[in-house]
């Protein structure tokens, strides 16, 4: 019997929802395939008033 040494498992890049931290992306929008097509963090991250906004309620949250 031989004992073949297992591959080590690739990590899968795992996305992460910027807007909810620590949390995977959970595809909640519609047609999206991660956060880096997400709509949603395309708003908030291309808009400095609500990237502001975001940033201070997750600083309030912490
Ligand atoms: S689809 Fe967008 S908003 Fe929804 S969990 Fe993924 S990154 Fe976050």
């Amino acid at each position: 019997m031989s004992t073949t040494p297992s591959p080590r498992p690739r990590r899968r890049p795992d996305p992460r929802c910027p807007l909810r931290p620590g949390e995977p992306c959970t595809l909640c929008q519609a047609s999206v395939t991660g956060p880096q097509d997400c709509g949603l963090v395309y708003l908030i991250m291309d808009d400095p008033e609500a990237r502001e906004a975001f940033a201070e309620s997750k600083r309030r949250s912490s």
